[in-house]
């Protein structure tokens, strides 16, 4: 165990090194492999040489040998020759002994043991006596006792000569055996040496092979892996990993490479959120522009709201046109109430208060909003978004789920861009609401302007609805104006539009037509029948004046059957033409148009004392329904 982990250890220092190193190191060990098969095979060579050069010795001294014993023989021949033969044989035997001589020297040199030391010792002190012995054979032949010479040739070679001859033969037999051995060895060794080289070949290229393919191996795998990793990335793919765990160059690139790699995966996910967001906020931007009043924006918001927080309960509160109670104007989620925020005003609400998204994670943790405490037996999450517009608080958009159950960042993003535009839309809705309102509404009495009276009993004329147009003007209000000051004058203005309009019917109309002058549409009556109107409308405004501060003043009345008339501005001038009457009959009275036999039977001129007595004399009922008995029978 101990030694698997220090040969990890060992694989990850080198894995670790950097690529340089382990070429370096690479090739530094197979150059002193190679140095060591060199050295190794330089020794063989020495070896082989030595073994050569004992062979070469060998062979010599064989040589030498050889040429002792044989000249040993020629020696004594040319002795024998020139003691038979004369002087003139003479120099032959000295050759003779000079080439013995030196085969003699030769081999002293080279004795290999004792044996051999005592066999040249003997042969030389044979040679000895064999050269005493032919001192004495030449003396006696130069003397020319040729008899004594022959004789002493022949004792020599019985007895010395032999005992010389026997041991150069014995030298040169043991010469030729060492030399046979020397080959013997030389040849082993060369058979040593040629294994050797062989085998050390074969390690030196297999060890050369293995190191080799080892180093390429840890080069090559890890540029491989980043190479496979980055021609993913390149076709895409951003999950792609290059699994590489070294220290050294391809290591680090690889790391490099993984942490590109994270940082682009991170930019595409915050490009596609972005994307997401942007699509969403488009989604929901197209659909607020397609709803054209607040409870079509409303609807948008509740499925976005579902959609954002899929799963939630949730609710979006708006505050009323006084801005001081919040409402709920959205339900979203699984619960049929919503959330059920007790909050009441917009700035009871926390959210609203700081002006941005604000997170909750438990209804029970002690900064939590106070509102969010005793939702029920278990403790709650909640996140709440105000909804502003043109930085004015209108409401909040608040969801709950279950305690820690808090959005996400990308969740209240959305909620946030929604928050956004729907306080966006809603504001702009009501805007338009409130300055159409502006637009078609007289400002003091709050009754529709001229426009937009006109407006709307064109359409009832297009409709084919039938009614009477009225056009009305104050007595002599110029008087009151200019006796109790202009603002007496505007309230007795509102006095009247208050009064009028209480006394119409669901479906009549009136308006400021400018000035101190009015107008009514009374549908689907008769101009009698609308002088009865007014005969109501005046009575309830001499009630009215009567407990008030305000000075008395009368109205007078032009009448005239719209349907009678070609064209609005024909009804418009004929029930002017009828006021103008009323005014010149002496105001405070009802003309209808194109009527003037009414005027005799007293239908059409109401001075309003005749009024005032039935109302002395009648309860207010009482009066109306004297009027309606007596002077209208179409009346309602
Ligand atoms: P007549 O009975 O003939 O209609 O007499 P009149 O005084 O009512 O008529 P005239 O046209 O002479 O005067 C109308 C006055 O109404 C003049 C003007 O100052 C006043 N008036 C018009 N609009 C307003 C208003 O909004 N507020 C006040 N206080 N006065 C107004
Ligand atoms: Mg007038
Ligand atoms: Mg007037």
């Amino acid at each position: 165990m101990a030694t698997s982990t220090r040969h990890r250890k060992v694989r990850r220092k080198i894995v670790d090194l950097p690529v340089g190193s382990k070429l370096m190191i690479g090739f530094g060990a197979l150059t002193l492999l190679l140095t060591l098969v060199i050295a190794c095979l330089v020794l063989t060579v020495n070896r082989l040489g030595t073994a050569n050069d004992i062979v070469g010795v060998a062979n010599a001294r064989s040589q030498a040998a050889d040429q002792l014993r044989f000249t040993a023989a020629d020696m004594r021949a040319a002795q024998q020759a020139y003691v038979l033969g004369g002087t003139s044989s003479r120099p032959d035997f000295d050759r003779s002994l000079s080439r013995f001589e030196a085969a003699l020297d030769k081999l002293r040199t080279s004795a290999g043991d004792p044996v051999e030391h005592a066999l040249i010792q003997k042969i030389a002190t044979g040679y000895q006596t064999f050269l005493a012995t032919d001192q004495l054979i030449w003396s006696a032949f130069q003397e020319g006792r040729f008899d004594l010479a022959r004789n002493l040739t022949l004792g020599a070679e019985n007895l010395d000569f032999g005992f010389m001859a026997d041991d150069a033969t014995q030298f040169a037999d043991r010469a030729e055996h060492s030399r046979v051995d020397a080959v013997d060895r030389f040849h082993k060794a060369s058979d040593e040496a040629r294994s050797l080289g062989i085998g050390l070949g074969v390690v030196a290229l297999l060890v050369m092979t293995v190191a080799s393919l080892w180093i390429t191996k840890l080069i090559r795998d890890p540029l491989h892996k980043v190479q496979m990793a980055a021609e993913r990335a390149a076709e895409g793919d951003l999950d792609a990993v290059a699994d590489v765990h070294g220290d050294d160059e391809t290591g680090r690139l690889a790391r490099a490479f993984n942490s590109m790699l994270a940082k682009l995966r991170l930019r595409e996910e915050t490009l596609l959120a972005d994307h997401r967001r942007q699509e969403t906020a488009g989604r929901v931007h197209r659909a607020l522009e397609m709803a054209d009043d607040e409870v079509a924006a409303l609807g948008v918001i509740g499925l976005t709201i579902a959609e954002v927080l899929p799963g939630r309960s949730a609710e979006l509160l708006l505050a009323d046109n006084s801005k001081a109670n919040l409402e709920q104007a959205i339900v979203a989620g699984p619960h049929p109430d919503g959330p059920g925020c007790p909050v009441a005003s917009p700035f009871s609400c926390v959210a609203v208060r700081s002006g941005s998204a604000v997170t909750f994670a438990s209804s029970n943790s002690l900064d939590a909003c106070p509102h969010l405490r005793d939702r029920g037996e278990s403790a709650c999450s909640a996140v709440c978004v105000p909804v502003t517009f043109m930085g004015r608080a209108m409401g909040v958009i608040h969801a709950v789920d279950a305690e820690n159950v808090v959005p996400d960042p990308a969740e209240i993003d959305a909620l946030t861009m929604l928050s956004t535009q729907a306080g966006a839309r809603i504001g702009m809705l009501r805007t338009m609401v409130r300055t159409s309102e502006q637009a078609s509404i007289d400002s003091l009495t709050g009754l529709m302007n001229r426009r937009n009276f006109q407006t709307r009993i064109r359409s009832m004329r297009r409709a084919g609805t039938p009614f009477a147009l009225v056009m009305a003007d104050i007595d002599h209000f110029k008087r009151v104006n200019d006796a109790h000051g202009h603002e007496t004058g505007d309230r007795a203005l509102k006095t009247f539009a208050d009064v009028a309009r209480s006394s119409l019917r669901e479906g009549d109309l009136i308006a400021r037509w400018g000035g101190e002058e009015f107008s009514f549409a009374f549908v689907n009556l008769d101009p009698q029948a609308a002088c009865s109107a007014i005969d109501r409308i005046r009575l309830e405004l001499a009630g009215r004046l009567s407990t008030s501060d305000l000075p008395r003043f009368t109205v007078s009345f032009g009448v005239v059957s719209a349907d009678a008339c070609a064209s609005l501005e024909d009804a418009v001038r004929q029930a002017d033409d009828a006021l103008y009457l009323a005014k010149a009959r002496g105001r405070d009275c009802s003309v209808i148009a194109d009527s003037n036999q009414l005027d005799e039977e007293g239908m059409a001129i109401r001075p309003l004392q005749r009024v005032v007595e039935k109302v002395r004399n009648n309860s207010a009922h009482g009066v109306l329904a004297t009027l309606a008995r007596d002077d209208d029978p179409m009346d309602r």
